[in-house]
């Protein structure tokens, strides 16, 4: 999505580890124009697999998450980071290694929001070596549902992640592939 890649130059900030800092427009402060953009991009990629939810991981994936449901016109279930006291009841759980905290969690989604009839759409703000996006795979497994694919902003195309996935079959689409970030300069993979 040229306009996503046009904003990562200009307002994207390459961090020590591999990381990219997108919080301008993303991850901190919203562009919400940008963001509903990018939203109806992912909706229409998967126009026609019949997506009954879409589920993404609390904090940082919510919005865009939120963005492609309008387009999609399905709710949104986002997994939490902790068993809350208002997560009641029946649970799906996966464990997830942070890539930008190192650390790993347990994420938790009720039974009540997915069940074997749903086709789930996974989205994310980024992916990396597909940690998140495997840990919620496993949540739709676990409520045997269908995976309908993945929608992702930003993929980190040098971290492999999002080609495993590929290679397993899944449907992936990601915004904007990012192939090198070496020394600062980001190089975009061809479309
Ligand atoms: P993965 O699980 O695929 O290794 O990493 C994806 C998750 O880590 C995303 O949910 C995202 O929150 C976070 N993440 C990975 N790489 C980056 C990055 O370069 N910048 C930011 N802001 N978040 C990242």
């Amino acid at each position: 999505m040229d306009k996503l890649k046009k904003k990562i130059i200009e307002c994207g900030e390459v961090l020590s580890g591999d990381v990219l800092k997108v919080g301008s427009f993303l991850n901190q402060q919203i562009d919400t124009k940008l963001l509903f953009e990018m939203g109806k991009e992912i909706a229409d990629k998967f126009a026609a697999d019949n997506v009954t939810k879409i589920l993404t991981i609390e904090a940082s994936g919510i919005a865009l998450a939120v963005a492609t449901a309008f387009y999609l016109n399905v709710p949104v279930v986002f997994a939490k980071k902790h068993q809350s006291s208002n997560v009641t009841g029946n649970i799906y759980s996966a464990e997830v290694k942070s890539f930008t905290q190192g650390k790993t969690y347990t994420v938790v989604v009720s039974s009540d929001y997915i069940s074997c009839n749903d086709k789930v759409l996974i989205v994310d703000d980024f992916l990396a070596l597909g940690q998140a996006v495997n840990g919620m795979t496993e949540l739709v497994s676990k409520a045997h549902a269908q995976l309908a694919g993945c929608g992702i902003s930003i993929e980190k195309g040098f971290s492999g992640g999002g080609d495993c996935l590929r290679d397993k079959g899944i449907k992936v689409y990601s915004l904007a592939i990012i192939d090198s970030m070496e020394s600062g300069k980001i190089i975009f993979r061809a479309e």
